[in-house]
């Protein structure tokens, strides 16, 4: 009895929890979010200065100003992340192909994206589509998910600040940074179809043009080697996504013209050396 009792509490706190954590994303999809905005915000600036600790940042003048002119152009339209109003860059000397955005307002770029994002609208698609994520709460949705089916130990640990080393990698991982840890967890297609739409719509308000974003993942694709883009490990990508992105154009566009009549074009151009 007493047991039953203490059994249908504990259902009725866990769910009061769980409905209590749901919240609804910029695009109107219900997702769980234990952790408050400010607990987000500390577990991407642990992650952040872990990358920037590991990894040497670009010397060259040219390039850091390039990469600064587009993603200061595309946060400077996006609202600011949940914690601090400004976003901090990041241009890391390094061929991968990546990028990723943190809570707490980190962008990191790797110099080796620039290979596959052709243009400054290619790499403005690359900074909506991440700075997407932290905007909508992916990080605190995978997390939730992840220690909602989990619970007890771990959770405990990341609450009280003391992750162990793996905890704190998984913890990367979920946040989006699984290629710099060696743990990969794509983002799910619905994540990747929100920060899609959120990307494109922060990139046209900036006055890039949308349609580079469909340059931009066929370029992804078609990069090939030996091993897959870290970039899309964890962004996975296939045809479908360029089908959605093309069905979202026309509202973008509109957003895009609406900027260009305003004269916003940012003047970021990326000078090669002689
Ligand atoms: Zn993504």
């Amino acid at each position: 009895m007493r047991n039953n009792l203490n059994k249908s509490l504990l259902l009725s706190l866990l769910s009061l929890l769980l409905l209590a954590a749901c919240a609804t994303s910029p695009t109107g999809r219900t997702q769980l979010e234990f952790f408050p905005s400010n607990q987000m915000a500390q577990m991407g600036e642990a992650a952040y200065r872990q990358i920037k600790q590991e990894t040497p940042a670009s010397q060259d003048p040219a390039i850091n100003r390039y990469v600064h002119c587009v993603a200061e152009a595309v946060t400077a339209v996006a609202p600011p992340p949940q914690s601090g109003d400004q976003w901090e860059v990041a241009v890391f000397k390094a061929d991968q192909v990546n990028a990723f955005a943190l809570p707490g307002g980190y962008i990191g770029i790797y110099t080796g994206l620039l290979s596959v994002a052709e243009n400054a609208d290619q790499l403005a698609a690359v900074i909506g589509h991440e700075i997407g994520h932290v905007i909508a709460q992916h990080g605190n949705a995978r997390l939730s998910t992840q220690y909602a089916t989990q619970a007890g130990l771990q959770l405990v640990q990341i609450l009280t600040g003391t992750p162990s080393s793996a905890t704190g990698q998984q913890l990367m991982a979920l946040l989006g940074v699984g290629a710099q840890v060696g743990i990969v967890l794509p983002f799910s297609r619905a994540q990747e179809s929100e920060s899609d739409i959120l990307g494109l719509r922060y990139m046209a308000r900036a006055c890039f043009d949308p349609r580079q974003s469909i340059q931009l993942w066929e370029n992804m694709m078609q990069t090939g080697g030996p091993q897959p883009l870290e970039f899309l490990s964890t962004h996975p990508s296939d045809q479908s996504r360029i089908r959605h992105l093309e069905q979202s154009l026309p509202k973008a566009l509109e957003l895009y013209q609406q900027a260009l009549d305003q004269g916003r074009r940012p003047k970021c151009k990326l000078e090669k050396k002689q």
